[in-house]
C-alpha cells in the first residue's frame, strides 16, 4: 500500500515560486495526474515527492509517514524525469538493468523482465545499441522501461511527461498500456505523472490536479474537474471554451418551467442536475439564459451579481435556420468560418448580443449532414442544453485575459 500527502508545501527559486502551500492526499491505487500549462511546477511538485529536493516549507508523507528529509533511495519509488538521464557509456540493456543491482535480483528474472518492458515500449531488438543511437523518443521510452523495472518492490510511479517526445500511435498505445499495468491485480500501482495534455489526463486520470503558477487550481475526477470547473482557468485549460458576460437574475420568476428534467429521462443530465439548481442569467436580448450551478454556488449569488458564463465550444449545437423561438438558451448567427478536423467540425458562428457581434466557437461531430448543409454564410441557430453551461462570479476583464493570454 502506498498513500502520498503533501501537506502545505512550497519550494522557490530566488524570486519565483515554483510551489505555493501545496496540499494534496493520493490514495493507494491512484492514478494521480498533475496537469497543467509549461512553467507550471509540476516537475517541481514531483521532484518533492521523489525527494530529490527539498521543499523550503511543509511536509511530504508517504504512507502516513514523514518523508520530508528522506533521500530518494529511502523512499522506494520508481521514477521517469523529464531529462532522461540515460548512462551514455552503457548499452541499452545495461541502462534498464541497472537498478536490479540495487534490488539484488538474479541475472534471469532480470533479463525476463527487460524483454517484457522493451516489448511494451516497441524496443525488442535494440538492448545492444547505445543512448546515442536512439532517437529522442526512443531514449525517452528506454528511460521509461528503467522506471517500469522494480515496480513489484516499489509500488510507486512517478513520471515527468512520460510521453512527450512520441507521435500520436505510441503514445495513445503506450497510455494504455500504463493503465493496464497500474491498475493490473498483480501491481495495483500508485501512479503521480506529470503532464500538460488534457487529453492524456483524461484518459489515465482517477484524479486530476490542475496547477498554475505554482498552485494547485482543482482537484477532482476528469468528470468533476470538466463539467464543474471552479475556476475559469480551469474550465478553459480543458477545452475550447465561450465567455458571456451576464447579470444573475436569482429573484426573476422564469416564464418556462426551468426545473423540468429531461424529457427523454437523460441519465447523463439527470446526474448534472443532482446537487445543482436552475438559475437565469442575463446576457442582453430579450430572453434570459438558464443554467445548472451547485447549490453552494447557488447560495452565494444574489440578484445583480455579475457573472460570467462559460459554454464548452462541444457543448453548443448548431441548427439551421431562425429556431430562437422554440429553443432556450439560443442564440441566432451566420457562420463566418467552418474548418474540418477528422472527428469533428470547428464552426466560428457571428452572433447579435446586446447590439453588438459575437464569435461563437462550435465543435460538433463530422456527420455528413453537417458537412452537406452547414456551410459558410448559413442562417443558424446555436444553443446549448441548461446542464451544460458554468457559471463563475465574474472574475474581472484582467484575469480573463490572463487566461486567453490577451495581450
Ligand atoms: P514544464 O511543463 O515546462 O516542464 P513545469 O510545470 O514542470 O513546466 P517547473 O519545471 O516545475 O514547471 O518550473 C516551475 C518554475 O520554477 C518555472 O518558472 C521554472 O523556471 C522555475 N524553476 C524550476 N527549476 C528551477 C531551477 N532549478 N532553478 C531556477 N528556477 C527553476
Amino acid at each position: 500500500m502506498v498513500t502520498i500527502e503533501l501537506r502545505s508545501v512550497s519550494k522557490s527559486y530566488k524570486k519565483i515560486k515554483a510551489v505555493d502551500n501545496v496540499s494534496l492526499k493520493i490514495k493507494d491505487n491512484e492514478y494521480f495526474i498533475l496537469l497543467g500549462p509549461t512553467g507550471a511546477g509540476k516537475t517541481t511538485l514531483l521532484k518533492l515527492i521523489a525527494g530529490l529536493i527539498k521543499p523550503d516549507s511543509g511536509k511530504v508523507y508517504f504512507d502516513g509517514k514523514d518523508v520530508t528529509k528522506l533521500a530518494p533511495d529511502a523512499r522506494n519509488i520508481g521514477f521517469m524525469f523529464e531529462n532522461y538521464a540515460l548512462f551514455p557509456h552503457m548499452s541499452i540493456y545495461d541502462n534498464i538493468a541497472y537498478s536490479s543491482r540495487v534490488h539484488a535480483r538474479d541475472k534471469n528474472q532480470t533479463k525476463t523482465i527487460v524483454e517484457q518492458v522493451l516489448m511494451m515500449t516497441l524496443l525488442t531488438g535494440r538492448n545492444k545499441a547505445l543512448p546515442k543511437e536512439m532517437s529522442g523518443g526512443m531514449q525517452q521510452r528506454v528511460a521509461l522501461c528503467r522506471a517500469l523495472m522494480n515496480l513489484e518492490q516499489t509500488k510507486t510511479l512517478i513520471l515527468d511527461e512520460p510521453l512527450k517526445a512520441l507521435d500520436a500511435g505510441l503514445r495513445m498505445s503506450l497510455r494504455r498500456e500504463l493503465l493496464q499495468m497500474a491498475k493490473s491485480a498483480q501491481l495495483q500501482l500508485t501512479v503521480v505523472h506529470v503532464t500538460n495534455e488534457e487529453q492524456e489526463a483524461m484518459m489515465v486520470a482517477d484524479k486530476i490536479a490542475v496547477i498554475n503558477e505554482g498552485k494547485v487550481m482543482q482537484i477532482g475526477t476528469p468528470y468533476e474537474i470538466y463539467y464543474r470547473p471552479n475556476d475559469l482557468f480551469v474550465a478553459n485549460f480543458l477545452s475550447e471554451i465561450n465567455c458571456f458576460d451576464g447579470t444573475c437574475l436569482k429573484d426573476q420568476e422564469p416564464t418556462w418551467d426551468i426545473h423540468s428534467k429531461s424529457k427523454r429521462g437523460d441519465k447523463f443530465f439527470a446526474e448534472l442536475q443532482q446537487d445543482s439548481y436552475p438559475i437565469l442569467v442575463d446576457l442582453g436580448p430579450s430572453k434570459p439564459i438558464a443554467t445548472y450551478i451547485r447549490k453552494e454556488l447557488y447560495e452565494k449569488f444574489e440578484h445583480g451579481t455579475k457573472v460570467l458564463l462559460v459554454v464548452r465550444a462541444n457543448h453548443i449545437k448548431i441548427r439551421l435556420g431562425d429556431r430562437t423561438v422554440e429553443k432556450r438558451n439560443s442564440l441566432f448567427g451566420r457562420i463566418q468560418r467552418r474548418k474540418f478536423m477528422g472527428a469533428f467540425y470547428r464552426f466560428e458562428v457571428l452572433c447579435k448580443l446586446n447590439g453588438t457581434e459575437k464569435l461563437i466557437i462550435i465543435s460538433t461531430l463530422a456527420t455528413s449532414e453537417i458537412h452537406k448543409n452547414f456551410v459558410e454564410n448559413s442562417e443558424v441557430t446555436v444553443y446549448f442544453p441548461k446542464e451544460l453551461g458554468i457559471l463563475f462570479e465574474h472574475p474581472g476583464e484582467e484575469y480573463i485575459k490572463e487566461v486567453f493570454k490577451l495581450e
